[in-house]
């Protein structure tokens, strides 16, 4: 019998749904590369079911019993008294989200002397320090593909939200007011500008592919070179370094994972790469940037915008300046957790532990950290090393709204 402790954001406030805005959720066929999705033997849940929350449960808990095992489901994930501490020294599997990470560092790590496998329900395994989890032999997975494209969506609205200044205008509609000269002093067309991205994988390359009929210049820097047809396709500017890119675009967009070689990419010194009035829009972690250089960005006017859904820690202390800077497009860590992305990243889920447990392997392109070394998609997109560093600040966020 093996312990399943599942770190889950809370319940909507006003209780988990009864119904739904739809009655159904419909999904692709195959990922855009043809990687086919999650393939579990069964699943226990409606697809459109609030999964990612308490009481949704990622849908394991008919599974998990009818063998054997014991699931532990909370939301109770930072300070030393909370629910996944106590419940760490006997678990062999620990499953979160990157929405409401529990962040596994090695203290963690060592205090879970039978662990044996961390699962993200998502994509991105930086809450976990890959280092220790590689030290102890841990196998990390995640469910590549499961949101990719859910988040390259949410690039897509966070770069017309700020291009087009919506928010802003969407409050003179609340506020009463029909205030066209306010709404549209800081409002420009997304056509003609150059947009690029700061990594070309999954997210990335989706995101270029979306842009592409908008009529704008694409330019993109990664560790690997794109194959010279899709290069083509899409017209793109490859730039080998963040200073060629960012010197020539009118929009940034982040969407490499968060490893020891980008933290912190984004910071005072590398802003000054930046043209005046550029707008960023990081998806991918909060700590691919300097909390404060940021705020400070925007507020001399070096940045016109900043959007995206990612922060650090998770959550956020009530008093982090990005809830409060101005010219902000920020929400809470939801880009990928979408119903549509629920459906299918609790299905992934289920397809490892199902594999975990009867000793199949697990699927390569979702292997983050196997045998002592990154492996899979860990070895192709992560560096050695932890990224974990100051997430025990998580535990100063209190819930003002209920
Ligand atoms: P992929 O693995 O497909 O793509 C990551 C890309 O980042 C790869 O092309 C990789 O390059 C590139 N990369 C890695 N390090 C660097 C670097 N130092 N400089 C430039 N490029 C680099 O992952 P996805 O596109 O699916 O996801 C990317 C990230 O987005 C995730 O790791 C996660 O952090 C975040 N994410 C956020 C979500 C949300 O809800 N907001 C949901 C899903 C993901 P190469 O392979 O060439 O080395």
């Amino acid at each position: 019998m093996a312990k399943v402790v599942c770190v889950l954001y809370d319940d909507p406030v006003d209780g988990y749904p009864k119904s739904y805005a739809r009655d159904d959720c419909p999904q692709p066929e195959r990922y855009p590369d043809g990687q086919t999705l999650p393939t579990p033997k069964a699943i226990d849940f409606k697809p459109g079911a609030l999964l990612g929350s308490v009481s949704g449960e990622l849908g394991l808990r008919k599974y998990l019993e009818a063998n054997g095992h014991q699931l532990v489901v909370t939301s109770s994930k930072d300070g030393a008294d909370s629910v996944l501490d106590r419940e760490l020294p006997d678990a062999e599997i620990v499953i979160s989200q990157p929405f409401w990470p529990a962040y596994m560092t090695a203290e963690r790590i060592a205090k879970a002397k039978k662990l044996k496998m961390i699962v993200t329900a998502g994509i991105g395994s930086d809450h976990t320090d890959l280092q220790a989890a590689m030290e102890r032999n841990i196998t990390v997975a995640e469910v590549t593909y499961c949101n990719s494209n859910s988040v390259a969506e949410h690039v897509v609205m966070s770069i017309l939200i700020l291009v087009r200044n919506f928010i802003p205008s969407h409050q003179w509609v609340l506020k009463g007011g029909w205030n066209i000269a306010d709404c549209v002093s800081r409002s420009y067309d997304l056509e003609a500008m150059s947009v690029g991205t700061v990594a070309a994988g999954r997210i990335g390359l989706r995101v270029l592919r979306l842009l592409k009929p908008f009529d704008v210049k694409l330019h993109y820097m990664d560790r690997h070179r794109l194959p010279e047809a899709v290069e083509q396709e899409l017209s793109l500017t490859y730039h080998a370094s963040l200073e060629s890119l960012a010197k020539v675009c009118d929009v940034v967009t982040l969407n490499c994972p968060l490893h020891p070689e980008t933290e912190h990419m984004i910071n005072a010194e590398t802003l000054k790469f930046f043209k005046r009035g550029t707008y960023l829009v990081n998806t991918a972690r909060g700590k691919l940037c300097d909390r404060d250089a940021i705020a400070a960005a925007l507020e001399s006017g070096h940045l016109a915008g900043y959007a995206g859904d990612v922060w650090f820690p998770q959550p956020p202390a009530n008093d982090h300046p990005w809830r409060t800077m101005p010219h902000h497009g920020m929400t809470p860590h939801i880009s990928g957790t979408s119903l549509s992305a629920q459906t299918r990243y609790a299905a992934g889920v289920r397809e490892i532990l199902e594999c975990y447990f009867e000793g199949r392997p697990i699927r390569n392109e979702y292997l983050v950290v196997q045998g002592g070394q990154l492996a899979g998609v860990g070895a192709h997109s992560y560096s050695k090393g932890n990224a974990t560093g100051g997430s025990e600040e998580a535990a100063k966020f209190k819930t003002t709204v209920a």
